[in-house]
Formats: structure tokens, C-alpha cells, sequence
């Protein structure tokens, strides 16, 4: 069914798809692979509106979007201060796989690059690392309100590319920050990331954060709103690697990025917004996806320091 918005989506798919800049990952052997010009935006409302346009049946791996809920499932597991004594809350100015680490403590710097993720991830309680990808698995499933997947190919590729987070594991583990087996949880944190997604889900995911944890169609309470709102907080300042400084500026949504080519961004009490494309920046966030952001943020007043 069409809309005056779905007609604007459209429109705004048109204008930003002759921008072709940028490179689709070259690290991963199934993420280069992917059509650079699959494109897809969705806007979700908390009251459970949906409105699409693009390629949005097109599925691809959730990548870097999977940090934002296995810190919410570290937090509701573990408490707010326990987490806090093992992943800081400050942005790291470098690159997302870097070796950000607070000098003293060892601690990475946040829960949204991968040191941090990785330790976020060692933090989710479960018996074994199924066990605790099961339990990810579902809450992302919950926030999306249908039965997530794992794509096994995606999953294969990010272990044969996975050294740079095992270093990272074994560099955490070195200084106490991990106490369980590296190799598990870098396999751990590879399924998380090789979770297969819609634009649309995503878009569902984000008005789930939105609507202060609880699901916009069902009503179900899926996270605290405590929970919630340290996971944006932490999108805010830290949800685009070193880009996040100049898109808090000029989008100034919560947002995070994945490899994939997706970002998500939370507009709380209002909107969820996804975008897709797979051509990355030099940072590693979606050039098409920025750009249609900047656009939404522009034309429909979105940037959160906009007085109404
Ligand atoms: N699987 C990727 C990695 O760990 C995810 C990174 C990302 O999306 N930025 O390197």
C-alpha cells in the first residue's frame, strides 16, 4: 500500500542511489560478494507503523548492529556496574577492530567496537557458547518480533577472517577483562554477527529501542528501559566508530553501523529508522546509508538537538 511517506522514501532512495562511492567489505568471502546495489531504508513508529521502499526482502548479515543488544543482554544479565567494571563508556576515536584499551585496567573503551563487543559478549550468562548465542539470538529475535536466523556460510567466512579478533580475545584475556576461553567466544561472537536480518527487521529492532525496550506491535517488555537507555547513550557517542563525532553533528540520531552496510537509528519516544547498502566508507559505515540519514535528518527536523 502506498503513502505520501513510502512515496518520500521512494523518492529519497532515488536521489542518494547515483552516489556510489565507496567499497563493499573485501575481508569477509561472502560479504564481498554482496550486490553493491541492493538499497533499502524502513521507518518504524513506536506505535508500530511500518513504512519501506527499496530492496527490502533482500536479507544480509547483522554484522556490527549485534553489539548494541549482547550489551543489553550483558547489562540485564550482570547489572549496570558490573558491566561497567569490565567495558568503559568512552568513545575511542579510532578504528572499530582497533586495540582500544584503557591503559590501567585493560578495559576496552566501549561496548560498540569489537574489544569491547567481544568482552560484552563473554559477559551474556549461558552454559556454553551455544548456549549463549542461543540466548542473543532470541533476544534480537524478540526485538525484531520473528524468529531470527544464522546464516552458516556468513558464519564460516567470519572465522576464516577471524585473527585480528582473536588477538583482540587473547589480548583481554591476558588482562583478566575475559575469563573464559577466547577461541569460544571470538566463535561465540562470530554467530552474533553472521545473524541474518531485513532492512525492515532492523527498522523493528530500532522502534523496539525507541519505545524504551518494549515491542511496538506485540506491547511485550523485551528490555528495561534502564537497560535501553545505556545502550543509546553508548550509540550516541560511540554507534559509528570514528565517524560518530561527525554524525552526531550533522544526523544527530543514535545510531549504529555494521559491515554488512545496514545502520540503524533511534529517534527515542518517536522512530526507528534502518537503511542498507553495502558500500562502506574508509570507516566502515555505509556511504548511501549516511546519506540517507543526513537526508531524513534534514528533511523531517530529526536531529535530536532540533527544538521543535
Ligand atoms: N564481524 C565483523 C568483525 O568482527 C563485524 C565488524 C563490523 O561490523 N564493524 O570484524
Amino acid at each position: 500500500m502506498t503513502s505520501p511517506i513510502t512515496d518520500y522514501l521512494e523518492a529519497v532512495l532515488r536521489d542518494c542511489r547515483d552516489s556510489d562511492g565507496g567499497e563493499v567489505l573485501t575481508g569477509n568471502r561472502i560479504l564481498s560478494e554482496a550486490d553493491p546495489d541492493v538499497f533499502s531504508v524502513a521507518v518504524v513508529t513506536v506505535e508500530g507503523t511500518v513504512y519501506c521502499a527499496g530492496d527490502v526482502d533482500s536479507s544480509f548479515s547483522i554484522q556490527s548492529i549485534s553489539k548494541a543488544l549482547t550489551y543489553a543482554l550483558a547489562l540485564a544479565d550482570r547489572g549496570l556496574d558490573a558491566v561497567h567494571r569490565k567495558i568503559d563508556v568512552e568513545p575511542s576515536g579510532d578504528a572499530f577492530n582497533e586495540i582500544s584499551l584503557e591503559r590501567d585496567t585493560g578495559r576496552p573503551r566501549n561496548a560498540l567496537i569489537n574489544a569491547g563487543a567481544i568482552a560484552a559478549h563473554s559477559l551474556v550468562e549461558g552454559r556454553d557458547v551455544e548456549h549463549r548465542v542461543d540466548r542473543i539470538l532470541a533476544l534480537h529475535s524478540a526485538f525484531v518480533g520473528r524468529d531470527l536466523a544464522i546464516d552458516d556460510d556468513v558464519f564460516d567466512a567470519e572465522m576464516e577472517s577471524s585473527d585480528r579478533n582473536l588477538a583482540l580475545a587473547h589480548m583481554l584475556a591476558s588482562v583478566k577483562v575475559l575469563e573464559c576461553d577466547a577461541h569460544e567466544v571470538v566463535t561465540g561472537y562470530a554467530r552474533q554477527c553472521s545473524i541474518d536480518v531485513t532492512t525492515p527487521d532492523l527498522a523493528m529492532l530500532a522502534a523496539t529501542m525507541a519505545n524504551g525496550g518494549v515491542h511496538p506491535e506485540s506491547g511485550d517488555r523485551v528490555a528495561t528501559s534502564a537497560v535501553v537507555r545505556q545502550v543509546l547513550s553508548t550509540m550516541t557517542t560511540c554507534g559509528m566508530y570514528d565517524g560518530t563525532g561527525d554524525w552526531i553533528a550533522n544526523v544527530g540520531i543514535p545510531a549504529k553501523s555494521g559491515v554488512s552496510g545496514a545502520i540503524i537509528g533511534v529517534l527515542p519516544g518517536q522512530l526507528g529508522i534502518a537503511v542498507h547498502s553495502p558500500r562502506l566508507d574508509d570507516r566502515g559505515n555505509s556511504v548511501r546509508g549516511v546519506e540517507v540519514f543526513e537526508r531524513l535528518s534534514r528533511d523531517m527536523d530529526l536531529h535530536m538537538m532540533d527544538i521543535a
